[in-house]
């Protein structure tokens, strides 16, 4: 629970985020590509986890957490980088909560 992936580019860009739903004690989150800022983000997701877990990308997150009117989508690992579209690389596992 609560486990975040360093991710990487060939571009330069950097990312922390888990790459994929998540279910923590603070809730449910999913990783989205905002096409507007170029970045990724874990966003939380309004609803708790569903069963079984695969209807979950059903599921719309709130949105980029920049700009309700930013344009974005569900991303998960392994996935294009939001600045040049290549596949990010995985890199170190970071457990951020206990
Ligand atoms: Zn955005
Ligand atoms: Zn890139």
């Amino acid at each position: 629970m609560g486990t975040r992936y360093k991710f990487t580019c060939q571009c330069g860009y950097r990312a922390t985020v888990a790459g994929d739903y998540d279910i923590g004690d603070k809730g449910t989150t999913a990783t989205i590509a905002c096409r507007t800022c170029k970045r990724l983000y874990d966003v939380q997701l309004p609803v708790p986890f569903p069963h079984p877990p695969d209807s979950a990308i059903n599921l719309k997150p709130e949105g980029c957490p920049k700009g309700l009117n930013h344009v974005w989508r569900v991303w998960t690992y392994p996935g294009p980088c939001p600045r040049c579209g290549a596949t990010v690389k995985l890199g170190e596992m970071l457990a951020l909560w206990d």
